[in-house]
C-alpha cells in the first residue's frame, strides 16, 4: 500500500502504529502535490503552516488525544476563508485575500486534528461545471490532462484523484460537488441543505450552497462528513438535526459507525435486498451520451442483482431546473457580489474619478467574464417588472421541482442515474459557449433546488475516463446513502483505478 492510494482507515492505522508521523504524512502529500505542480490543482501551499498543523497532531497522537482524523492531510476548495492561506474564490477580486477567521467546515476538521495542506483551485466563486473559470488558470485532469476536471471543485477532485491528497473539502450550488467527482473517477457527497454550516464559504447563491467531502471511497466521505456536518448558528440557514422529524435516519456525528456496522450486518449475496430504487426516465432520455448511458446501466444492473427492485419513475420538470436555476442562481449571486466594491473587501483600481468610478474600474477588473455575466442576469430578473416574470416564477418552478422529488420518494428509497451527460470533455470545447456549458448540469440542478443530498460514486470508464453514478436520497438520509455506496463499493473496484501520475 502506497500512503497516496491508501483509505483514511490505513492512514488512521499507519499513524497509529507510528509507522509513519503526521509530519512525515503531509511531507509526503506535499512532494506529490508540487511534483505534480502542472495540474495547477493547489492555488496556495505554505509548508510552515501546514508543518505546524502537522506537529501539533503528532503531539496530539503521542498524548493518546486520537479521532478517526487527527494528524490526516486534508486541502480545502479556496472558495473556504482559511487563516494564514490566502483565501481567492478563483478571483482576482480576492487574490491577495487573508481572513481573519476559519470558515466552520476548516476550524471542525482542524480541531479533529487534520492537517492542512493548502488551497485548492476553483471556478471563480464557484461557477462553472469545468473549472477553466478560475482567474488562474484552468486545472487538468489527472486521466487526461487536454481535459477538463469538471467544475466548480475541480481543484479538489483532481488533487484526490491524482493521490496529492487523501481528502479535499468542495461546494455544490448546482452539482459541484458531485460532477467533477464524477469525471475525475472519486467519490462526494452532497449533503442536505442546511447540514454543512455555510458559514466562511465565499458566497455564490446561499440557498444552494452547501460544502461536502471528497475523497476516495463512500467510507472515507462517511468519516468527513461526520466531522464537517453540524448545527452553527453563524449560519442563518443552518438546520439542528436534533431538532427535526428524522424518523430514525443516521445522520453524522453517526455516519462512519453506521456504515461500518451495516457492511458487517449485510448478508452475503443481495446485499441491496429490500432496497427500491428509482430511475427517473428523464435522466436517459436525449442528451445522455451511449458510453455514460452504458456504465449507468451496468451499475444499477449490479443493484438488481443483488437484490434491489428497479423502479422505473419519471421526474417530469427535469429540464425546467436548467432555466429555474440558471435565473435563481445569478439572482442570488448578483446580491452577494455587490459586497465586492473596491471599498470593504478584495481588489480596488489604482485610477478612477470619483466613487461611482472607483466600484465601476474595481469590479470590471477584479471579476470574470462568465461571472460578469451572472450578475448582469441576476440583476436583470430582479430587476423591477421582471422580477415577477423571471425571478418568481422561476421560485414556483423550483417548489414544482421538489415535490416532484417527494412524489417519487413515495416509491422508492434512492433515486439513481447519471451524473452527467458525458464524460470530461476537451479543455476549450465548450468555453465559447455558456450555454452548452449549462446544459451539462442538468442531471445534478434538481438536487440542489429541492435541497436533497446526492453523491457520485465511481461506476466505469468511458475508453479511458471515468464515469460517476449518481445516487439522490431523501431529506436526512445520507447514513443509508452512504452505506449503499459502500456496499456497492464493497463489490467493485472503480474506485480504486488510479490516474498515472508524475510523481
Ligand atoms: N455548474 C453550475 C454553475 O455554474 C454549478 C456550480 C456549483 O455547483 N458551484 O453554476
Amino acid at each position: 500500500m502506497t500512503f497516496a492510494a491508501a483509505s483514511l482507515k490505513q492512514l488512521r492505522a499507519a499513524l497509529d502504529s507510528r509507522q509513519v508521523s503526521a509530519v512525515e504524512l503531509a511531507e509526503h502529500f506535499l512532494n506529490r502535490a508540487e511534483a505534480a505542480h502542472d495540474l495547477n490543482t493547489f492555488l496556495h501551499i505554505d509548508r510552515g503552516l501546514t508543518l505546524a498543523e502537522a506537529r501539533a497532531a503528532d503531539a496530539r497522537i503521542a498524548s493518546g488525544d486520537v479521532g478517526a482524523l487527527t494528524g490526516i492531510p486534508v486541502a480545502h476548495k479556496d472558495i473556504f476563508v482559511t487563516q494564514g492561506w490566502r483565501s481567492t474564490a478563483g478571483s482576482n477580486m480576492l487574490a491577495n485575500y487573508v481572513s481573519p477567521f476559519d470558515a466552520t467546515v476548516v476550524e471542525k476538521l482542524k480541531s479533529a486534528g487534520m492537517v492542512s495542506l493548502g488551497k485548492l483551485n476553483c471556478d471563480e466563486f464557484a461557477m462553472g461545471s469545468s473549472n477553466e473559470n478560475s482567474a488562474f488558470g484552468p486545472v487538468k485532469n489527472p486521466w487526461d490532462k487536454s481535459k477538463i476536471p469538471g467544475g466548480s471543485s475541480g481543484g479538489s477532485a483532481a488533487a484526490v484523484a491524482a493521490g496529492l491528497t487523501p481528502a479535499s473539502t468542495g461546494t455544490d450550488t448546482g452539482g459541484s460537488l458531485r460532477q467533477p467527482a464524477s469525471m475525475c473517477g472519486i467519490t462526494a457527497i452532497k449533503p442536505t441543505y442546511g447540514t454543512v454550516s455555510r458559514y466562511g464559504m465565499i458566497a455564490f447563491a446561499s440557498s444552494l450552497d452547501q460544502g461536502g467531502p471528497m475523497a476516495k471511497s463512500a467510507e472515507d466521505c462517511a468519516i468527513l462528513l461526520d466531522a464537517m456536518a453540524g448545527f452553527d448558528e453563524r449560519d442563518s440557514t443552518s438546520v439542528d438535526v436534533s431538532t427535526t422529524s428524522r424518523k430514525g435516519l443516521v445522520t453524522a456525528p453517526n455516519l462512519a459507525a453506521f456504515v461500518e456496522q451495516h457492511a458487517r450486518n449485510a448478508s452475503t449475496g443481495g446485499v441491496f435486498q429490500g432496497i427500491r430504487i428509482g430511475i427517473p426516465k428523464e435522466f436517459f432520455a436525449a442528451g445522455l451520451s451511449a458510453d455514460v448511458a452504458q456504465h449507468v446501466n451496468l451499475a444499477i444492473a449490479e443493484f438488481e442483482k443483488q437484490g434491489a427492485a428497479i423502479i422505473e419513475l419519471s421526474l417530469p420538470r427535469t429540464q425546467l431546473s436548467i432555466p429555474a436555476y440558471y435565473v435563481i442562481a445569478p439572482a442570488e449571486a448578483s446580491s452577494n457580489l455587490s459586497r465586492f466594491d473596491g471599498v470593504r473587501y478584495g481588489h480596488r483600481a489604482v485610477e478612477y474619478n470619483n466613487l461611482g468610478d472607483m466600484i465601476a474600474k474595481s469590479r470590471s477588473e477584479g471579476f470574470g467574464a462568465e461571472v460578469k455575466r451572472r450578475i448582469l442576469v441576476g440583476a436583470y430578473v430582479l430587476s423591477h417588472g421582471y422580477y415577477d416574470a423571471y425571478y418568481l416564477q422561476a421560485q414556483k418552478v423550483r417548489r414544482l421541482i421538489a415535490l416532484d422529488f417527494q412524489d417519487a420518494f413515495t416509491k422508492c428509497d434512492f433515486i439513481m442515474g447519471p451524473v452527467a451527460p458525458t464524460t470530461a470533455w476537451k479543455m476549450g470545447e465548450k468555453s465559447a459557449d455558456p450555454v452548452a456549458m449549462y446544459l451539462e448540469d442538468i442531471f445534478t440542478l434538481g438536487v440542489s433546488l429541492a435541497g436533497l443530498p446526492g453523491m457520485s460514486v465511481p461506476c466505469g470508464f468511458a475508453g479511458d475516463m471515468p464515469v460517476g453514478l449518481q445516487i439522490i436520497g431523501n431529506y436526512f438520509d445520507e447514513g443509508r446513502m452512504l452505506a449503499t455506496a459502500h456496499q456497492y463499493q464493497c463489490i467493485t473496484d472503480w474506485h480504486k483505478r488510479t490516474p498515472e501520475v508524475s510523481p
